[in-house]
């Protein structure tokens, strides 16, 4: 009998997601040495790359270009894009299974963590994933609109995704005009009134989560100066103990820098991000919109592990705003007849392979998780590697227990079900034409955003061919 991942039994695996946790998953497969493995990789949306694409900040060009070694891995002749293609609505699990010797799942995650706050839904306050979704032109976001007619705006939260957000928003159109930002991000920025954008932390500059060149950008704005009130820049004598017992690098250029920042003197610039530590918002106040959020002074208290954790004072204060981001977290969605842990929000996994808590945590054989939604929404995009590695040679260790039968290709069954399936070629089309439009304009690509006009895209260029 042929042993699984030869010639004559390769190795079928579905990943689904393609953003970074599931091409250095594939990357993986492929570089196991005389494993025959056919990888399938699956998107929802017909655009591959995930977070890379819709999630990375326009201005940070240089993040992006680890697509190229995602177009190394696509370009594996065992490799082939599924796009447009949802998990649970185009195929079933049923279908994946009859098909795949394994599937990887590589979702990440994809809704956002709710504050739980009186007025948290009023107009005005979005999920900080809202507004990155909308200017990087993602086809979920793009109908959206905010009020950049507001000069005040509150963004909550001491995360690199809240940099992000104050930063565009601080950003000049200059700044805006030479990067891949959707079109009509740059218009609504163009025209917007924010003067004043007040990021919100909820414990000190000691354990904001915010990384140092993302800290430095923000002394780098040709629009917008920073502002740090000097007492919220002073290190209180936990976080110092803290720092000495354990001695963190990032915390400790991120607080020299938040010093310096908080010693400058007043500038002139047309726009200004406040960075405020030690505040909470306690409620959103508005009639139909936000015109003010309520904040709590917390100080720091050590939690029973040890960790310094915000507690509310007795203190309030309150502030008109009339636009919220609420930045405090990416969150994961359970996906259908897939085992999920509601209150971690991931597929709860074992050395990345899935278990099912409704059957004694049994591992279900040959399902894989990767990336956010196997260790929560936390790390950068290399990150992912290990994660993705660990999880492959989990995969790789157990092929002995996985279904030996020979399986079909699912591509007739595919085409049936989705007949407008976007291959990786359809998505070198769609790059080429975004590249081209943005050579044009003095910018790395102008994004389609709908996906009709992709597919009206790709279909044009079949006929053409
Ligand atoms: P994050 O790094 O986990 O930051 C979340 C922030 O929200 C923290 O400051 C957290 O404070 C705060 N928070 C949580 N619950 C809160 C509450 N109830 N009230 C007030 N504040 C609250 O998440 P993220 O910014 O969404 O980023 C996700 C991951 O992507 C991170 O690993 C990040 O580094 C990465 N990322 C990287 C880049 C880049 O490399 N340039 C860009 C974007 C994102 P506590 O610390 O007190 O919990």
């Amino acid at each position: 009998m042929p042993q699984l991942g030869t010639i004559e039994l390769p190795l079928r695996v579905a990943i689904i997601g393609s953003g970074p946790s599931g091409f250095y998953a594939a990357e993986h497969l492929f570089r196991q040495n005389e494993l025959v493995a056919f990888v399938d990789m699956y998107d929802r949306l017909p655009t591959p790359y995930g977070l890379v694409r819709g999630g990375v900040a326009p201005d940070h060009d240089k993040i992006k270009s680890v697509t190229k070694v995602y177009e190394k891995t696509a370009s594996n002749p065992r490799f082939r894009f599924f796009g447009y293609v949802e998990f649970g609505k185009d195929l079933s699990h049923t279908d994946l299974k009859a098909h795949y010797h394994a599937i990887i799942y590589a979702v990440g995650a994809q809704t956002d963590r709710r504050l739980g706050i009186p007025g948290e839904d009023l107009s005005g306050s979005y999920a900080a994933t809202e507004f990155v979704g909308w200017y990087n032109g993602h086809p979920d976001y793009r109908h959206l609109t905010f009020d950049l007619s507001q000069e005040r705006v509150a963004v909550i939260g001491n995360g690199n995704v809240a940099m992000d957000v104050a930063r565009i928003l601080a950003s000049s159109y200059e700044e805006l005009k030479c990067t891949d930002i959707a079109d009509y991000a740059l218009d609504a920025l163009q025209n917007s009134k924010v003067t004043d954008i007040y990021m919100f932390g909820r414990r000190g500059p000691a354990q904001a989560a915010f990384t140092n060149p993302e800290l430095k950008e923000f002394g780098e704005l040709s629009h917008a100066d920073i502002v740090v009130p000097p007492a919220e820049a002073q290190i209180d004598p936990l976080s110092e103990a803290d720092l000495i017992a354990h001695p963190d690098n990032t915390a400790k250029k991120n607080i020299e820098l938040l010093q310096k920042f908080s010693q400058l003197p007043a500038g002139n610039k047309p726009r200004r991000i406040h960075m405020r530590f030690l505040v909470s918002p306690a409620e959103l106040l508005g009639t139909d919109h936000v015109e003010a959020i309520k904040l709590v002074k917390n100080e720091l208290q050590a939690g029973s592990d040890g960790t310094l954790r915000a507690k509310a004072t007795d203190q309030f204060e309150t502030m008109p705003v009339g636009l919220v981001f609420r930045s405090i977290g990416y969150k994961g969605v359970s996906l259908p007849d897939v085992p999920f842990d509601p209150k971690a929000a991931v597929i709860p996994n074992v050395a990345g392979r899935v278990i099912d808590p409704a059957n004694n945590n049994t591992v279900v054989t040959g399902e894989y998780v990767v990336g956010w939604i196997k260790r929560g929404p936390s790390g950068i995009i290399g990150t992912n590697k290990p994660d993705s590695v660990a999880t492959v040679d989990s995969l790789v260790a157990d092929l002995g227990s996985l279904n030996q039968a020979l399986l079909p290709d699912i591509e007739p069954l595919l085409r049936q079900k989705q007949p407008q399936v976007v291959s990786f070629e359809d998505w070198r089309v769609l790059d080429r034409i975004e590249t081209e439009r943005g050579a044009a304009q003095g910018r790395p690509r102008v994004k389609f955003s709908d996906v009709g006009e992709m597919l009206a895209a790709i279909q044009q260029t079949h006929k053409g061919n």
